[in-house]
């Protein structure tokens, strides 16, 4: 009767959630790659390096391409196209320009792709980063034994602190993004074990958290907080007389409804079925019973609109308060006391325990 559908993450619909991290990073490392290549054309047309200069526009036009490909939902093939322009363009550029301008360092930047790759098994990520190592090494042995072409000195250098600069922004943009996009992936899982799927409010784990973090403030600060139950009246016949998914709306509109009727310190969540928890901080019985009959009302006189239908609910509320020296399971059993008692009564009506305080 839940209802689990809920995306994962706010995406496009084809980007696969599960390659969200890689999704973010490559569209980065995508745009950097094809500005740095853009800014090289000209550069190497000056120098007369005229291979170079051609292959930094077959880079520009592979970045933007990788790029188009991400955003199609193909991370693996953007990434292979990437890394294959970065590996042909720095073996390229080391040849012609040599070892001191600093080309191979580009190779460095790859090894993130590889370790943060979660469709690749740790075998495969192990042989990318050792086959990157091998090409560093033989790139080295071949500069070593060749003739570059002829640069100025003070050319080459200024190219090497610009390619250490593209390197290290680089890197810093990719493990940042990664970073980034764990962080969110992190705060949606935790954010999907605490909310109810269907009502979009706390479940019953996160109201229990909720629930002891307010008894500890409580037993601090010496004052009482109250804890309300509230069971929808005669549920079962929505869901008998029109279909689970009516009962499902009614459930959706009712807690909407609740949520929007009590201040933002106050707790609504789903306790389970068609009850809900209200925690109301700082709050003596008295006021709580005015909150409470506040939501009664509001409930009562919202309809629920589901299909071309309009649905009347009420809803029934037990309040009780949580004073010194008690648990928080006996106030629980107290709020549901006061909730029998005013189903007993006739439903549609806020009822508590003892009044306290
Ligand atoms: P009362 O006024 O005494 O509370 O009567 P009631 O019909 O609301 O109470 P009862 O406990 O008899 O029925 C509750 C129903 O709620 C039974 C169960 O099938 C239904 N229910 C529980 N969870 C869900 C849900 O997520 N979706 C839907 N559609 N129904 C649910
Ligand atoms: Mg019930
Ligand atoms: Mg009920």
């Amino acid at each position: 009767m839940q209802n689990d559908t809920r995306p994962l993450l706010n995406l496009d619909a084809s980007v696969n959630p599960e390659n969200y991290r890689m999704f973010r990073v490559i569209n980065h490392v995508a745009r950097l790659g094809f500005v740095v290549h853009t800014i090289f054309v000209p550069l190497f047309v000056v120098l007369q390096v005229y291979p170079l200069a051609a292959f930094n526009v077959l880079s520009s036009l592979a970045s933007f391409a990788g790029y188009r490909i991400n955003q199609k939902g193909n991370h693996s093939l953007a990434v292979t196209l990437l890394s294959c322009e970065v590996v042909l363009h720095t073996a390229l550029a080391v040849y012609l320009v040599g070892w001191s301008a600093g080309f191979q360092n580009y190779l460095m930047a790859a090894i993130p792709f590889a370790v943060f790759n979660h469709q690749w098994r740790t075998r495969t990520m192990i042989a990318v980063t050792g086959g990157v190592l091998v090409l560093y090494c033989l790139l080295y042995a071949v500069a070593a034994r060749l003739q570059p072409v002829p640069i100025e000195a003070w050319i080459v250098e200024g190219i090497s602190y610009l390619n250490a600069i593209v390197v290290f922004v680089a890197l810093g943009v990719t493990s940042y993004f990664f970073r980034e996009a764990s962080q969110e992936t992190e705060r949606h899982v935790e954010d999907l074990a605490n909310t109810d799927p269907l009502t979009q409010i706390p479940n019953r784990r996160r109201l229990w958290e909720l629930l002891e973090l307010e008894r500890l403030r409580s037993e601090r600060s010496g004052r009482s907080f109250v804890i309300a139950l509230a069971d929808i009246d005669h549920f079962k016949r929505f869901n008998d007389s029109y279909g689970h998914h009516c009962g499902d709306a009614v459930l959706s509109h009712v807690a909407t409804v609740m949520r929007a009727s009590v201040r933002r310190t106050d707790t609504v969540g789903r306790w389970g079925g068609e009850e809900f928890l209200f925690i109301l901080p700082e709050t003596p019985l008295r006021g709580a019973m005015e909150v409470l009959e506040k939501v009664r009302r509001c409930v009562e006189e919202v309809p629920c609109r589901f299909g071309d239908q309009t649905y009347h609910v009420t809803v029934t509320f037990g309040a009780a308060n949580f004073g010194r020296k008690q648990t928080l399971e006996r106030c629980i059993r107290e709020a549901d006391d006061a909730l029998y008692q005013g189903k007993e009564q006739g439903r549609n009506r806020v009822m508590s325990g003892p009044l306290l305080s």
